[in-house]
């Protein structure tokens, strides 16, 4: 029942919204924070959260929710469009695990694609934490 279900508040990005779990920040506001995936499809991978809602997926977001979480879905498009030069970007999200759904607390992901780049595996393959600091930190530049 991953599609339909109860909030876990323990969920890691909630834990990482409560500062109990480290995350290598992009941008954040009182709504919504933007954070580099640790495992990441492609350099520059992202995921955007809202910091208020406890939708956990497209299907139960309310759309003031949805409508703040875009704007900085887009926001975080642009900046890594700006950074790191991309061919293209994928913006997307899944609802429930069999859409391929892991964390569950409504988020968006940004990953840039690079031509002749093979996109990576989903949630697999750990990123070496100061790489991503130094990717976010370019990223941040660019907003
Ligand atoms: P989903 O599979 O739910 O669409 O996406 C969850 C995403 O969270 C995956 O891309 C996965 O790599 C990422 N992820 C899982 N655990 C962590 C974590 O502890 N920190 C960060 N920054 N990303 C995570």
């Amino acid at each position: 029942m991953s599609l339909h279900g109860t909030y876990d508040p323990d969920n890691i990005f909630a834990k990482i919204i409560r500062g109990e779990m480290p995350a290598v920040k992009v941008f954040e506001d009182d709504q919504v924070l933007a954070f580099m995936d640790v495992f990441p499809q492609a350099r520059g991978h992202m995921l955007v959260i809202s910091k208020t809602s406890k939708a956990r997926n497209l299907l139960e977001a309310e759309a003031k929710t949805l409508g703040r979480l875009i704007g900085a879905t887009q926001k975080a498009a642009a900046a890594v469009t700006a950074a790191l030069k991309p061919d293209g970007v994928i913006v997307t999200q899944f609802n429930g695990a069999p859409a391929g759904q892991t964390v569950f607390h409504l988020h968006f992901h940004v990953i840039p694609r690079y031509e002749g780049e093979a996109l990576g595996a989903h949630g697999k393959g750990m990123a070496d934490v100061e790489e991503l600091k130094a990717l976010a930190e370019k990223i941040t530049a660019a907003l």
